[in-house]
C-alpha cells in the first residue's frame, strides 16, 4: 500500500493543466502537444479531460486536442471567457497545413443541448478561410438495435446516413 500511496501523493502534487490544450500532465505542455509525430493540422475539441482520454483509449485520432472544461451554460454562469474560446480560435489559426489535408477542427462535444449549443457557437467563431469544421456523427450505437432507440437518436441517424 505504501508505494501506491506515495505514488498517488507524487501525482497529486505534480499534476498540472497543459498550457496549450488543457489536458492533465506532469509538465507545462502535455505529452500529446509535445509529440511531433501527431497530426498538427487537426484539433479535436472536447468538453473534459475524460473525453480526451476516451478518444485516446480508442486509438482513433492522432491530432491535437482542446479541452474546454465544460459547456456554455447561462444557468451555471459559464460563458466564452470561462471556456477559453479566444485561445481556441488562436490555436485554430495556427494549425499547420499539410500536403494531403486542410486544417480541421473536430467538434466532439456531447450530444446534449448544452454540448450542441457550444458546438454551434464555436463553429460560428471559427469562420476562418480554409479551415474545415466537422462534428462527430450522432446515431445508432455499435451493437444497438433500432427498436430500442429514442426518436431523437433515430432521426439524427436517418439525417446523417451515409452512402455505402
Ligand atoms: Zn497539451
Amino acid at each position: 500500500m505504501l508505494p501506491l500511496a506515495e505514488e498517488m501523493n507524487h501525482v497529486a502534487r505534480h499534476v498540472r493543466t497543459c498550457v496549450e490544450c488543457g489536458n492533465l500532465d506532469m509538465q507545462d505542455k502535455c505529452s500529446i502537444c509535445l509529440d511531433g509525430r501527431r497530426d498538427h493540422s487537426r484539433l479535436c475539441v472536447v468538453e473534459d479531460v475524460s473525453d480526451l482520454w476516451a478518444i485516446e483509449r480508442a486509438g482513433i485520432f492522432s491530432g491535437l486536442y482542446h479541452v474546454l472544461g465544460g459547456t456554455l451554460s447561462a444557468l451555471d454562469g459559464r460563458g466564452p471567457a470561462e471556456l477559453g474560446i479566444d485561445r481556441l480560435v488562436a490555436r485554430a489559426h495556427a494549425l499547420q497545413t499539410s500536403q494531403d489535408s486542410q486544417p480541421e477542427v473536430i467538434l466532439a462535444t456531447s450530444a446534449t443541448v448544452d454540448g450542441q449549443t457550444t458546438a454551434h457557437y464555436i463553429a460560428e467563431r471559427l469562420e476562418i478561410a480554409g479551415l474545415k469544421i466537422t462534428r462527430l456523427a450522432h446515431g445508432v450505437p455499435v451493437g444497438g438495435e433500432l427498436n430500442y432507440l429514442d426518436d431523437g437518436t433515430l432521426a439524427q441517424a436517418m439525417k446523417a446516413r451515409t452512402s455505402l
